[in-house]
């Protein structure tokens, strides 16, 4: 029986660093990973698919190369590289993860984490028990998993999830993606950059539904630019699988209509992985699927503590660990720790182009009650942009009429997964309109869209 101080169950981006937080607390620390270190994102989620993207971007820009004066002859891709590529650099990550818990004396654990009553957690490998340790606090940091539809199930071969989505043996000709959030939209964004054709299927009226309307609208229009075949307010409701190919029914207006594609992506969505993990021996809470917690992370189970993609949303990677850092230091009592503010966690879309926001939506500002004023900005009216030859974008800034708070920032375009970050910052600190104004942006950058989208809230915009 090992004892430590805090024991986190699951090595993803939320256990991981909550693992090294609590450890520089003073922490002894035993993590216990059952797959990878990194979890889901380092291994099959944020960070391989962002390398994937990068080869498809390289692809559009050789494609592209004429334009800027550059003569490409005879040039080619290979599919295989792309992908041992993306798989390289989530194993240096991956490793890279090890490194930083030795570094930190986390003790690591291989194995399956399962609680066995207060304080207890048996960890097992193979079927085989491995290991029973103790601890006064244990953090569940165990994520989730794709979501399933009944009827729709992935075989891993015709119909995948997002894991087999990311290391084809070979490029479909034609590929359906059914959802159109964040992962569905990065796939389908990477597939049509090599020339698949791909359909995207979404049943919300628009695009990217949780994005600003406006924004929706315009990625909505520059996919299709692209390429792209996107139906919304449609239902997959089956999908018929021959030897190589399957038929899905689509249900749109009432009416159903059948086509037939290489490949299917089911993109709908993740279930949090709270089975068979001893939660039905606590107090812990089961909401919509996903454990309860407080501001601080705590369950309704003294001592115990779940973070990241097994609690509610948003599900991403720096909300898990930002949730995981808090909890520790909310336990060793460290100065200034504040609960998250879940109303400020960036969201990003890295399809191309790319989609980025922090904060309330238009509609979601007035829905709660704030009168608005809203700032726009297309990227036509700035110069990098221009320069780049990345003109298709814009940035949207909604504010508090009577406060000049700024209550969110989308934008859609080049850069803009980098840009965000601004608006997010602006908002941790409490920003107002007018220390917006008067911050000065450097040109010529992309960003200068951001300060212009505030200009033009306040009728002051210069380049449009
Ligand atoms: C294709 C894709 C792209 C994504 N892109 C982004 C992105 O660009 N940006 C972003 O912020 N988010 C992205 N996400 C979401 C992001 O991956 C998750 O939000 C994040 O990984 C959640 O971190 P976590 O630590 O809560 O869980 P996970 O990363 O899922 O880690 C949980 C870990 O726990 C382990 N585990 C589970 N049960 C046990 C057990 N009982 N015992 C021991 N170990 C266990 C698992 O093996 C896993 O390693 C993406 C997801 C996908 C699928």
């Amino acid at each position: 029986m090992t004892t430590s101080d805090i024991i986190i169950i699951g090595g993803g981006p939320g256990g991981y660093v909550t693992a090294i937080r609590a450890s520089q607390l003073g922490m002894k620390v035993t993590l216990i990973e059952a797959n990878h270190l990194g979890g889901i994102c380092l291994n099959w989620g944020c960070i391989p698919t962002k390398a994937l993207l990068r080869s498809a971007e390289i692809v559009t820009n050789i494609k592209h190369a004429a334009e800027y004066g550059i003569q490409v002859k005879d040039f080619g891709f290979d599919l295989k590289k792309m992908v041992e590529r993306s798989r390289g650099v989530s194993a240096q990550l991956s490793a890279g993860v090890k490194h930083l818990l030795k570094k930190n004396k986390v003790e690591v654990v291989d194995g399956f984490g399962k609680l066995m009553g207060k304080g207890k957690v048996e960890v097992t490998k193979d079927g085989k028990r491995v290991a029973e340790l103790t601890a006064k606090h244990i953090v569940i940091a165990t994520g989730a998993r794709p979501r399933v539809l009944a009827g729709l199930e992935p075989d891993g071969k015709l119909i995948w999830t997002y894991k087999e989505a990311m290391v084809p043996d070979a490029l479909p000709k034609s590929l359906l993606v059914v959802g159109s959030g964040a992962i569905g939209i990065e796939f389908a964004s990477f597939y049509n950059a090599l020339g698949v054709a791909v359909t995207v299927v979404e049943v919300m009226d628009r695009v990217m539904p949780i994005e600003d309307e406006e924004i929706s609208a315009f990625a909505h229009k520059a996919l299709e630019k692209r390429g792209l075949k996107i139906i919304t307010k449609a239902v997959v409701k089956k999908l018929d699988k021959a030897k190589d190919s399957v038929t899905a029914t689509i249900e749109k207006d009432g009416r159903a209509t059948t086509q037939t594609f290489d490949r299917v992506i089911m993109a709908v969505g993740i279930v949090a992985n709270i089975e068979n993990i001893g939660l039905e021996n606590t107090k812990a809470v089961i909401e919509k699927g996903h454990i309860k917690i407080n501001e601080w992370s705590a369950t309704d189970e003294a001592g115990l503590y779940a973070i990241g993609d097994v609690t509610a949303p948003p599900w991403l990677a720096h909300k898990a660990s930002h949730e995981g850092v808090i909890c520790v230091e909310k336990i060793m009592g460290a100065k200034d720790v504040h609960p998250l503010d879940l109303g400020n966690i960036p969201g990003c879309t890295y399809c191309t182009p790319q989609v980025a926001s922090v904060g309330m939506s238009e509609a979601k500002a007035k829905a709660a009650g704030y009168q608005v004023r809203v700032g726009r900005f297309n990227f036509m009216g700035n110069g990098k942009a221009i320069a780049t030859g990345e003109p298709e974008g814009m940035v949207k800034t909604v504010f508090d009429a009577k406060t000049g708070a700024l209550l969110g920032a989308h934008m859609v375009g080049a850069e803009v997964t980098e840009m965000i970050q601004g608006f997010t910052i602006g908002r941790a600190l409490e920003t107002t309109e007018a220390e917006l104004m008067h911050t000065v942006f450097p040109h010529p950058t992309i960003s200068e869209s951001m300060h212009e989208a505030v200009l033009d809230a306040y009728g002051r915009v210069v380049h449009m």
